[in-house]
């Protein structure tokens, strides 16, 4: 099914001036595939060593304003902030919002991947299709992402990475959000060249 992102009251247009802004009039844009994979083959291109980590701080900065626009919508609904929610509740705002921007399907876990781990599931992300296959991971901007708004919502830092990712051939995305001790763990595992399959199918049995 599909639904006019416009029709939730998220996103506004002024089709007169040809503007695009979100509920409380700032301007947003649209990116298509095309334009995502432009960037893509430019940075890869131009600054190979660093266009994964400009990726995810630029997926930080950015959800470090989009978490703010989420409190802003959950203080006029509660009357409190995110942070003050229980951390289920904080997140099931955050999967209410994030879906009808067009980062994909995305369905957040908080139980069952063991002590303080959330995951985050995602199709069809806007990555993928602007990358194909690949070998590894293409969703840095959406790690960086989740990052930042866990982060806000946990009142700690909090380290995201992609685990798996539908450009490598998994059915799925999956983004670990974890201490930025436990995720450098996962990071040496992979390294060490653990399948990541499988470590995926040990954190979701609640394992370690
Ligand atoms: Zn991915």
């Amino acid at each position: 099914m599909t639904v006019n992102a416009l029709s939730t009251g998220f996103y506004s247009a002024d089709f007169s001036s040809g503007s695009l802004g979100l509920y409380d009039g700032s301007p947003a844009m649209m990116a298509s595939a095309g334009l995502i994979s432009a960037l893509m083959q430019s940075l890869a291109a131009e600054a190979p060593a660093v266009a994964q980590p400009i990726w995810f701080e630029t997926g930080r900065q950015w959800g470090a304003s989009l978490i703010n626009t989420v409190d802003q919508l959950v203080q006029a609904e509660r009357g409190a902030p995110l942070s003050s929610l229980p951390f289920e509740e904080g997140a099931a705002y955050l999967q209410r919002w994030l879906p009808g921007a067009g980062y994909g399907a995305m369905a957040i876990e908080t139980t069952g991947y063991g002590k303080g781990v959330v995951a985050v599931r995602l199709v069809n992300s806007l990555f993928v299709a602007a990358a194909g296959h690949a070998a590894e991971p293409v969703c840095h901007l959406y790690a960086g992402l989740f990052s930042a708004c866990f982060s806000a919502m946990a009142g700690r830092e909090l380290d995201c990475l992609e685990l798996e990712c539908q450009s490598m051939g998994a059915s799925e995305c999956l983004f670990i959000i974890a201490t930025p001790k436990k995720a450098g763990g996962l990071r040496e595992r992979i390294a060490a060249g653990e399948d990541r399959h499988a470590i995926a199918e040990s954190l979701r049995a609640g394992g370690g």
